[in-house]
């Protein structure tokens, strides 16, 4: 079980790291992936249609990365109300000092300057604990970052079971440490940098951002000597370049390899390398988005009602 927020267009930071290790996990287990459009409503609530254009564009990046919906369950959050009630019946048993000591929480609320205070930006781990809970999720991919988050879920269904008996599942971390992949500013790759090659970029604009990207500021003529290591530019490189690495390494340092070569080269290369990424998202259109998202989210609805069913019995909520 794991899901993303549909925010905006996925780059290739993404691609190299979690939708590697999504495609993987299909080959082994019965997986789900959650549109999570609810979460977005945490921090983006004021700009519901943007939330909703992100919705395809997000499931046309995972399906471009390779996700074959044969192979694995892809549906949308906010059709399953189950795990809004399972949000509820949990709130009702959450002490809110354990949100308010996670990590994250108190990380955002210092960055975002206390603008987020709401109430379901709190309780954020709890509904991520329900997306999981529902399915009886047992192994959770996520990055080290996320532990807290897990831990805190856990502890969750901890107490749940100890209140009413066995019922949820405590759901375990599968670790996952992806490839830093910087901008093209050399910050960590991110859209809110504004510094992203996205998987669905064109060759064209892929090739404009690669041309504006940033390299080692000492190298200021084409033939003086460079140093890779600090050069987003030769980062790159080993995704998509990966044969050609130590050529470039070399000859940057000694002067014989100009950046503006060494950016053309580059985008050739991520070109190429994305192009069957950029063919299989081609293929699809909204409308067999709609058609992979309606069929998934049905199938998830069955394991969601169950739990649900479980959960309201063992709180004794029958009529
Ligand atoms: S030659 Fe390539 S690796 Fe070296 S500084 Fe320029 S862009 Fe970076």
């Amino acid at each position: 079980m794991s899901g993303m927020r549909p925010t905006g267009r996925l780059h290739i930071g993404h691609l190299v790291g979690a939708l590697t290790a999504w495609v993987e996990l299909t080959t082994s287990a019965d997986a789900y992936f959650e549109i999570a459009d609810l979460h977005a409503y945490t921090t983006s609530y004021d700009d519901p249609q943007a939330i909703r254009d992100a919705r395809d564009e997000l499931v046309l990046d995972w399906l471009a990365a390779g996700l074959d919906p044969d192979r694995c369950t892809i549906f949308l959050q906010s059709a399953l109300p189950e795990i809004a009630e399972l949000h509820v019946l949990l709130s009702m048993i959450t002490p809110v000092a354990w949100l308010q000591r996670v990590p994250t929480y108190k990380d955002q609320i210092e960055a975002l300057g206390g603008e987020i205070a709401t109430y379901g930006f709190l309780g954020y781990p709890l509904l991520q604990l329900c997306d999981i809970a529902v399915f009886r999720g047992g192994r959770v991919p996520v990055g080290r970052d996320q532990l807290s988050h897990l831990e805190f879920g856990r502890e969750v269904v901890r107490r749940f079971n100890f209140l009413y008996g066995p019922t949820l599942v405590e759901p375990e971390a599968t670790l996952s440490e992806f490839p830093a992949v910087p901008g093209t500013d050399n910050r960590k790759m991110s859209k809110s940098y504004g510094n992203t090659i996205d998987i669905a970029d064109d060759d064209a604009t892929t090739t404009k951002k690669v041309r504006s990207m940033i390299t080692d500021p000492n190298k200021v003529r084409k033939h003086d000597p460079g140093n890779p290591a600090i050069c987003p530019v030769f980062a790159l490189q080993h995704l998509a370049n990966r044969a050609r690495v130590p050529w470039i390494d070399e000859n940057c340092r000694s002067g014989a390899l100009g950046c503006v070569d060494c950016k053309t080269e580059l985008a050739e290369t991520l070109n190429a390398w994305l192009a069957p990424v950029r063919a299989r998202r081609a293929s699809f259109d909204r409308t067999k988005v709609a058609a992979i998202v309606a069929a998934g989210t049905e199938k998830a609805r069955i394991v969601a009602r169950e739990t649900l069913a479980d959960v309201r019995r063992a709180m004794k909520l029958v009529p």
